[in-house]
């Protein structure tokens, strides 16, 4: 992991991306504000956390302290086909500056990962980081909304997931929306990413999966199917999937489904089937 840099010169790439980042700065904020809002009293016992993240919102400085104070950083990554992929990442404080740094690379060595798994290039050339605004991730787009590491892991208890593999999951919901076939995709980038094979044997990071007792469902079930199919079938089926656009929040559409049976051979296309078909949300 290269150090944190001190202060930064963009490349022009670079500099567009901090410019459109900045030029959103009302809207974000505004919408960052509003959900927080929103969710505060659906969350008893963090009301402190939420109203830190609101106090800095609710600065109508914000957006020209971070402009003015350098609180952003930005770097560069070649993606498939030798394209410049901008980073940039923007955060309310200046004690953040570090871990939105690690953020930062831990999304830039992720895109090959990805790249590679989906045989496509990454769907943006401007990959933004909103860290340290919001309680909870998000992402989609190329556009990733992260809690800063120490405010999740101060909040941290079984069974959330370790902080790492949230930035591989957002990052990885550019391609796909549906959250169970992301949730295995931020399993296999993150295990990719501390340097293990593509094979399941190796993985040591796998949810929950390993204590699930019963019918399994959601990524649980395809990482079944991976493990009866393969890398380089089930890599053609989310190349096929991601043609098909299944949304986030919704039921797994049939082709959806359909896709995976069809890169099973024909001895394990019942059993695929079976599986998938308890793949829901
Ligand atoms: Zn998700």
């Amino acid at each position: 992991m290269p150090p944190v840099p001190g202060a930064q010169t963009p490349t022009a790439q670079e500099q567009a991306a901090l410019n459109g980042v900045t030029a959103q700065f009302r809207n974000s904020f505004a919408n960052f504000l509003a959900c927080l809002t929103e969710s505060r009293p659906k969350n008893p016992g963090m009301e402190a956390l939420y109203d830190a993240k609101i106090a800095a919102l609710q600065d109508p400085e914000l957006g020209s302290k971070i402009v003015n104070n350098k609180w952003w950083l930005v770097d560069t990554a070649t993606g498939a086909g030798g394209r410049a992929i901008a980073f940039v990442a923007v955060y309310p404080n200046p004690a953040m500056r570090a871990e939105a740094w690690y953020a930062l690379q831990v999304a830039k060595l992720s895109l090959p990962l990805l790249e590679e798994f989906m045989g496509a290039q990454f769907p943006s050339t401007v990959i933004t980081v909103h860290y340290g605004f919001m309680m909870g991730s998000s992402g989609g787009g190329g556009g990733l909304i992260l809690e800063d590491k120490t405010t999740y892991m101060g909040r941290w208890k079984p069974p959330m997931m370790p902080y790492d593999p949230v930035i591989c999951h957002e990052l990885s919901h550019a391609y796909i929306g549906h959250e169970g076939l992301n949730q295995f995709l931020e399993i296999y980038v993150y295990n990719r990413l501390l340097g293990h094979t593509p094979a399941f044997a190796d993985w040591v990071y796998l949810r929950d999966y390993k204590t699930l007792t019963g019918v399994k469902t959601g990524y649980a079930a395809i990482l079944d199917v991976f493990k009866a199919i393969g890398l380089e079938a089930t890599q053609r089926a989310y190349r096929a999937v991601y043609q098909l656009k299944p949304p986030y929040g919704q039921v797994l559409p049939e082709n959806c489904k359909q896709a995976f049976v069809d890169q099973a051979p024909e001895a394990l296309k019942t059993a695929v089937r079976n599986m998938m078909a308890n793949v829901t949300y």
